[in-house]
């Protein structure tokens, strides 16, 4: 069988490393260069997209950001999964809140800005602070402006203004003004849906981000009120979409409630720690779903953490001396901020996990330490 990815990143690159016992072959497509690759290797199989779709039995996406008429002729070669229409929601916040007020599902209260007079009636209607988020060009932190008090009001609007100047000519630009919620922490659940409508979810995994960027996930058996919570919130909107394939949701945990804070149409990075911490990883399960095949428990076997090498972060394979601790380069060139890998630990118990952590961040250069010891402390 064989599967073409849309996006030759990280992620393509892990499907491939989880499909190759199934005898699944990966293809990406760089949307960059325009050839489809072998994420693997990096080497060129086809020139162009038409080969790619003609290979594959079916398509799937790494990223939500891909353009319309690259999905519509993925879409209309009948192969693709999960749906254009869903991966388009995950790329654009305005269908996103609509999709969210259609399932029910409780998120920070918003309102859409188009132009100024939506942005002085966004600040009667909404209480500051405010976070505004550009409809169609956010991933990690990028494309948002803060608001925190009113005598700001005239220059973030002449940011937002520029902004939507400078962007794509012939595209309607908005930016989502979201209340900022006062959130105790930030979970996420990712879950996959077979074509059929079955669901299975994994445990809730706590987020933290440094600079909008996600730092440090971490999951263990999740409290069952709030697991089932998310769970039907996942239902609702993976039902919606008629969902084929992992989707991701990220949310604000205030006291008892969850709030959807954004979706997210593919394998996500807060699901890594399943490539050992869960009985079938995320990266199977998807191209399980994908592909037709049953799909795999995504029950907790250990507690594990996952967290992120970023740019010129310094790490060794000196960590591999901690138990249950191993590294995933994604084979690319240091830039600053950049993802570079990951690492995944585990434990019997949450008291070994952090006492593992604690190992871990010893070793692990000072940026990356400080990022750690709070949540150690927090957690053990
Ligand atoms: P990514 O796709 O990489 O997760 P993104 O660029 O789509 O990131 P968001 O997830 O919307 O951005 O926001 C980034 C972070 O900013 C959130 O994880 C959260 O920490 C903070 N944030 C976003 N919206 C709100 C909000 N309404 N209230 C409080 N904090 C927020
Ligand atoms: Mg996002
Ligand atoms: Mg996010």
């Amino acid at each position: 069988m064989n599967v073409l990815v849309l996006g030759a990143g990280q992620l393509a690159r892990m499907m491939a490393l989880a499909a190759k016992p199934l005898n699944i072959t990966i293809r990406a497509f760089d949307v960059g260069s325009n050839q489809v690759v072998d994420p693997l290797s990096t080497d060129i199989v086809f020139g162009d997209l038409n080969q790619g779709i003609e290979f594959a039995n079916f398509i799937t996406a790494e990223f939500e950001h891909i353009d319309h008429q690259t999905l519509a002729l993925c879409q209309a070669s009948g192969k693709l999964r999960p749906s254009s229409q869903a991966i388009k929601t995950g790329g654009d916040r305005r269908l996103e809140k609509a999709l969210l007020e259609k399932c029910a599902v409780a998120n920070a209260k918003h309102k859409i800005i188009a132009n100024q007079a939506d942005f002085e009636q966004a600040l009667t209607d909404l209480s500051l602070p405010l976070i505004l988020k550009s409809a169609l060009a956010g991933y990690d932190g990028k494309g948002q402006w803060r608001l925190k008090d009113k005598a700001q009001a005239a220059a973030t609007w002449a940011d937002i203004k520029a902004f939507f100047d400078g962007g794509e000519q012939g595209v309607s630009h908005a930016v989502v003004a979201e209340q900022m919620v006062a959130f105790d922490r930030e979970v996420s659940l990712v879950g996959v849906r077979d074509s059929q409508g079955n669901t299975q979810v994994y445990p809730l995994t706590e987020n933290h981000h440094s600079d909008g960027v996600l730092s440090v996930s971490i999951a263990s058996q999740a409290d069952a009120a709030l697991q089932a919570q998310a769970k039907d919130v996942f239902d609702r909107i993976a039902n919606e979409l008629n969902y084929i394939g992992v989707l991701a949701i990220e949310f604000f945990q205030v006291g008892e409630q969850l709030l959807v804070n954004e979706i997210a149409p593919r394998v996500h990075n807060s699901g890594h720690w399943t490539q050992q911490g869960a009985d079938t990883c995320q990266f199977e399960n998807h191209i399980r779903a994908v592909c037709d095949l049953p799909l795999g428990s995504t029950a907790l076997v250990r507690p594990s953490a996952m967290i992120n090498i970023l740019g010129e972060d310094q790490v060794t394979h000196d960590i591999l001396q901690i138990a249950s601790t191993r590294l995933h380069w994604y084979g690319k060139s240091k830039r600053p901020g950049r993802k570079m890998g990951h690492i995944n630990v585990s434990g019997d118990t949450k008291q070994q996990l952090a006492q593992r952590l604690v190992q871990l961040a010893e070793l692990l250069p000072a940026a990356a330490f400080n990022e750690l010891k709070p949540y150690v402390s927090s957690y053990q």
